[in-house]
């Protein structure tokens, strides 16, 4: 009997142990096992896409994850978007795409995407065993076989390290997958929290649940880094949404202290059509400072550009110098907001970093230091953007891990 652990019961061990059962042809020769420190599988799946779980995203290639995103290409060739949606039909869950390619369950359920995980494992006879968490792995050579041993007890013939990375410690993940690989010798490029909100110096609470379109660049060492459009959600601690924390993972890595979000917050308008307007506000309107952007944005942003700009609220529109309109259109078109820092892995959606992805091989998973041990999803040095490529990678980079591990018993 060849027997293989799968260290995680989440997104990309799952798939993984399916697509062992499913390569393999002597299905009753071999014992797949999820090992699963938390009491239940999966747990992080039903939090993701705000509970919805968006899936897959029908645009993910390559240029969507950073860290090591060649080493990807292998993974998310074999098994593509359309693979997994293919994949997930198969077990009877049929799914929509949505804007921007983001794929959902047509049940708009994430509960539906881990049930259909749970019920394949079960059809297939992999076992899942909770309440264990691997801590120890090492290799024995028995005379015939080396075997790999977990915890200084269990022997398997395969191993796969699926144990995710740091972030949302509270549904398993707080870098076991690193510990686990370092006593092979694999290195870790240091983690840090992606997709994750910012923490804003002296930030306004004032603005705290407002939300806005803008257009950002996030300018590191006085160097614009990137430039992103959406909508900026406002907190007592920062800055957040999507386009946000699509900016973070760079925040995370930079060593700079030097780093601010510059906020266009009237895209749709031009630098001289914004002057033109505030111009022609002046010319008509006798109301209150604070009203005067009413038209054209939240009523608590204009408060807060009208003390930025020295302007009192309670003054009259038409009494404002041109000195004081300049101002304003400059805040206005490049709103500098100076950032601290991420907010810490508890509240990341995923993790910058991880294990070097160069010293496994990228067509197989396979450790290039320890034979049949392999790694997939989280754990590896690749994190995509938001908008399902992180769910892609972990079930490309589990399905290949599975796949490889299923020929191997076949050729065997
Ligand atoms: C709030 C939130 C929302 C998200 N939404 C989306 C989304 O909509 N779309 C998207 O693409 N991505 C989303 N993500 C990211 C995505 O969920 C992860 O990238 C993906 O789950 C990673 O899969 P994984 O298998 O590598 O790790 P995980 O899914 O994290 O699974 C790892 C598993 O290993 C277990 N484990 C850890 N250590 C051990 C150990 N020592 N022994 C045994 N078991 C262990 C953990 O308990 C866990 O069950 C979201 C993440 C969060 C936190």
């Amino acid at each position: 009997m060849v027997k293989v652990a799968v260290i995680g019961g989440g997104a990309s061990g799952l798939a993984c142990a399916i697509q062992i059962m499913n390569t393999t042809k002597n299905k009753e020769d071999v014992k797949v096992t999820i090992l699963e420190r938390l009491p239940r599988i999966g747990k992080k799946i039903l939090v993701t896409g705000n509970g919805r779980c968006n899936l897959t995203n029908v645009n993910a290639s390559p240029k969507d994850y950073r860290g090591e995103p060649d080493f990807a290409e292998c993974a998310l060739n074999k098994f593509s978007p359309q693979s997994n949606i293919e994949f997930f039909n198969s077990l009877g869950l049929y799914t929509r795409v949505e804007d921007e390619g983001r794929v959902y369950p047509l049940s708009n359920q994430a509960s539906s995407v881990l049930d259909a995980l749970r019920f394949e494992c079960e059809r297939l006879g992999v076992e899942i065993v909770c309440d264990y968490r691997a801590v120890h792995l090492k290799t024995v050579y028995t005379g015939v076989t080396t075997k790999i041993i977990v915890n200084n007890r269990d022997r398997f013939d395969y191993v796969v390290v699926a144990c995710g990375g740091m972030a949302a410690k509270v549904h398993g993940t707080d870098g076991d997958a690193y510990d686990l690989l370092k006593m092979f010798g694999h290195k870790i490029i240091s983690p840090a929290p992606a997709l994750v909100s910012l923490n804003c110096d002296d930030f306004t609470k004032a603005l705290k649940g407002v939300r806005s379109i803008c257009k950002m660049n996030l300018v590191i060492d006085g160097e614009k880094f990137l430039e992103n459009y959406g909508e900026v959600q406002f907190t007592d601690y920062g800055l957040s949404g999507i386009p946000i924390m699509q900016l973070s993972r760079f925040v995370s890595v930079s060593p700079s202290n030097d780093i601010y979000i510059e906020l266009d917050t009237t895209p749709d308008f031009s630098e001289d059509a914004l002057r033109k307007y505030l111009y022609s506000r002046r010319e008509i309107d006798k109301g209150l400072c604070e009203n005067m952007l009413g038209g054209i944005m939240n009523k608590q942003l204009c408060i807060v550009f009208m003390k930025e700009c020295g302007i009192a609220p309670n003054g009259r529109v038409n009494e404002l110098s041109d000195k004081e309109i300049e101002k304003l259109a400059s805040i206005i078109k490049c709103w500098k907001i100076r950032i601290k820092n991420s907010r810490s892995f508890d509240y990341a959606q995923v993790t910058a970093g991880g294990a070097e992805c160069s010293q496994f091989n990228s067509e197989t998973l396979e450790s290039k230091i320890v034979s049949n041990v392999f790694c997939c999803g989280e754990a590896l040095n690749i994190d995509g953007d938001c908008g399902g490529y992180n769910l892609q990678w972990a079930w490309s980079s589990g399905r290949l891990a599975g796949q490889t591990i299923g020929e191997r018993i076949n050729n065997a």
